[in-house]
């Protein structure tokens, strides 16, 4: 057992947070026990110890009883540990000479008796003070932290951080998947509740990335390598190749005009499929950058080496046609990184009862969108398949949400959106709306006046959820009909309501690649894939990587105000850490004993950060402090035990289990 020293002077700080820890374990015992250990001079208790006056009776103890280690017994470190580190310095001790301990997450929030969580909790608290003994005074690093910024993703959430942080003379790099930024909110006609039309709130903001001095606006991207630490990130980027040269393309869209297919023949992926575009396109008449592209899967130049190229002729004047054009790899260093990655919609078929698919004039949201939009493919006339304009329409919400079978979130987003597009359906074509909801959500600001406003249209509302949709007529008037069959839970019935149209209001999911990503970036996702907040009310577009942040949809469900309001935060953490001009690294690094290390090189590949390098000329690995996480995995995988880690020495580790088994 090692011996903790005579002139160590350990204070032991127990905190009740509030009734979170006090209502399982035992503090006054605790408090009475901890005072009993070697080298406890103090041990309190007190019901707030994160409080000014928690923080105070620490440092006082400190000056007063000459205290040269402390233990803290409360909350989570990952909310507190910075806070007493920041007491100890202020009474001028060195921060590393704290050890916390966890007793709410590891005891209190996970049992229920309360005398084993008591015993649970001195065990600890044993272990802690036998660990501080052996602490050594350690010093934070400082890095130097690189101004610029990426962006990824260039839906709303994308545009409003980059124009935010571009506006504060940041430089931002804004790489984004697709020819055009915009995301979703670049496909609707109106955004609820206001009814604001969506592409003249957004146009100018796109156009604004897109002029803007301080940022690169790289469309038809990817982020492909990510390296380094906060502050010094190395990132990898592949431009796809359009087929154009994006300095000399003005946009005039004349080789679309000239391109040898006169009618296009390739489902447009913007329209939703509802239209056919040419090989040589423009993805919306907003899109930015206002550049065309060539889809060389279409392009018969491409397929056979034998067009034409009526385009090329169209652009002689401009000359910016390059079909030998490649992807380019750029390689850029940023200080900071936002992902805005957004999310997908659920894949209607997968419900296959709601006859997506199968049903000609069953279609998503997000079809609707495009079909009232006046820039969408009917030029914003709602008419199905046949041109038939729908004389009823039954909108479903929730489908692929709150569903075990599917998604068990609730997308949030669904019942407002089922809202306008009722409004938007009955509006220009008078017909018959029926939603089929479970529950009402709308919680935001002017949303509950919204739906108001839509009871008063007359839009009708049946509380129950779908149970089936067919074309199987039970009277000759309902002949070409779609029947939707639901439960009305307010008349406690089954109700059969034959309509034209069906509009299935398809939940949020995460992007198919959020785990790729998040891999990447290394970050972590949650289980339903959504991308991983440092904390969901302190931190929320925090990530648990230093420098990577979140915003919108690819963190969870989210309509654009809060998008927007989300992206505006992230920005400003952004802009806090960038100005801060440097930043400070936690020091519990690795590093090699040189004369132990026989230079076997079996930590070289198992560092996941690239950290360790082999130093030839001494034959033996050397650790990058500054790449080092202090994750450990070289510690345990050194078959000499070569690798030591600041703050988990082995001594202070086997101290602490030492602690923690005296108890058996
Ligand atoms: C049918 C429907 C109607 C809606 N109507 C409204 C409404 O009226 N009002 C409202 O407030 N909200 C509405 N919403 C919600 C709204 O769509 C979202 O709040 C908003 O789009 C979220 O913006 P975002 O930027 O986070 O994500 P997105 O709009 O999804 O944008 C993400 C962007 O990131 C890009 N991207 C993804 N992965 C990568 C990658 N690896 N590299 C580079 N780029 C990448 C994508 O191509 C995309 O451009 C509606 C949603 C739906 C489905
Ligand atoms: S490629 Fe040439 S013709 Fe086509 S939009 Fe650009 S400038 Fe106009
Ligand atoms: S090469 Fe031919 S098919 Fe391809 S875009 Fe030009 S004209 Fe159209």
């Amino acid at each position: 057992m090692s011996d903790p020293g005579l002139d160590c002077r350990i204070g032991v700080y127990l905190c009740h947070c509030g009734s979170n820890i006090a209502a399982t374990v035992d503090v006054m015992a605790l408090a009475e026990y901890a005072r009993t250990l070697p080298n406890v001079v103090v041990a309190r208790e007190y019901k707030y110890m994160c409080s000014d006056p928690g923080q105070e009776l620490i440092c006082t103890d400190i000056a007063d009883k000459k205290l040269n280690r402390i233990v803290v017994a409360a909350c989570s470190p990952m909310l507190h540990e910075k806070t007493f580190h920041n007491v100890l310095s202020r009474a001028g001790l060195n921060p590393f000479y704290l050890q916390f301990v966890n007793i709410r997450e590891h005891v209190s929030w996970v049992h229920q008796d309360h005398k084993a969580a008591t015993a649970k909790a001195m065990d600890l608290v044993r272990a802690a003070t036998r660990r501080v003994a052996l602490h050594k005074s350690l010093e934070k690093r400082r890095v130097p932290i690189n101004p610029n910024v990426l962006v990824v993703g260039g839906g709303i959430a994308g545009i409003h951080a980059a124009l935010t942080m571009a506006d504060a003379g940041k430089h931002v790099y804004l790489v984004e998947r697709e020819p055009t930024i915009g995301g979703h909110m670049a496909m609707f006609d109106k955004t609820f509740p206001t009814l604001d039309c969506a592409a003249c709130i957004l146009t100018p903001k796109m156009t604004s990335v897109g002029s803007h001095p301080n940022i690169s606006l790289w469309a038809y991207s990817e982020v492909t390598q990510v390296e380094g630490y906060v502050g010094n990130y190395k990132v990898t980027v592949c431009r796809k190749p359009r087929y154009i040269i994006e300095d000399l393309c003005v946009g005039c869209q004349e080789c679309i005009t000239a391109c040898i297919y006169k009618e296009g023949k390739t489902p447009d992926a913007f329209n939703q499929g509802l239209s056919k575009r040419k090989p040589v396109y423009l993805p919306f008449p907003q899109a930015i950058p206002q550049k065309v592209l060539i889809d060389p899967d279409a392009c018969i130049e491409f397929k056979t080496g034998k067009c034409k190229k009526t385009c090329v002729e169209a652009c002689a004047e401009r000359n910016a046609i390059d079909f030998k054009q490649q992807e380019s790899i750029e390689e850029i260093d940023v200080g900071a990184i936002i992902l805005a990655t957004g999310f997908r919609t659920f894949d209607a078929q997968r419900n296959a009862y709601y006859g997506y698919g199968q049903y000609k004039n069953v279609y998503t949201s997000l079809e609707i969108e495009r079909l009232i939009n006046a820039s969408g493919p009917t030029s914003g006339v709602l008419q199905m398949r046949d041109g038939r304009q729908p004389q009823s329409v039954g909108i479903v919400h929730c489908v692929g949400s709150r569903d075990q079978n599917t998604n068990r979130w609730c997308s949030k987003v669904c019942c407002m959106y089922s809202l306008k597009l009722a409004h938007l359906i009955k509006e220009r074509t008078g017909a018959e709306v029926y939603n089929f909801y479970i529950d009402m959500r709308t919680p935001g600001k002017g949303y509950e006046e919204f739906y108001d406003r839509l009871l008063d249209e007359g839009v009708h509302f049946v509380r129950g959820r779908v149970a089936e949709i067919s074309d199987w007529p039970a009277h000759p008037s309902e002949e070409g009909k779609l029947i939707i069959r639901a439960e009305d839970t307010l008349a406690g019935f089954v109700r059969r309501i034959p309509v034209d149209m069906v509009v299935l209001s398809v939940g949020l999911e995460p992007k198919a690649d959020a785990r790729d990503v998040a891999r990447l970036f290394n970050m972590s996702c949650a289980s339903e894939g959504w991308f991983l907040e440092r904390h969901p009310k302190l931190a929320p577009v925090s990530t648990f990587t230093d420098g990577v942040f979140i915003a919108g949809a690819c963190q969870g469900p989210k309509d654009i105000p809060e998008t927007v309001a989300q992206a505006g935060a992230a920005a400003a953490e952004v802009m806090a850490l960038i100005d801060a001009g440097e930043i400070e690294l936690d020091p519990y690094t690795a590093y090699v004993l040189e004369e132990h290390c026989s230079g076997c090189k079996t930590c070289i590949p198992m560092c996941p950060y690239g950290a360790i390098a082999f130093d030839s000329v001494k034959s033996k690995a050397s650790v990058n402090e500054i790449l080092c996480k202090g994750c450990g995995t070289c510690v345990s995988a050194c078959p000499s035990g070569s690798i030591n880690q600041n703050f988990f020495e082995d001594e202070e580790v086997f101290a602490e289990t030492e602690g923690v088994l005296l108890h058996a």
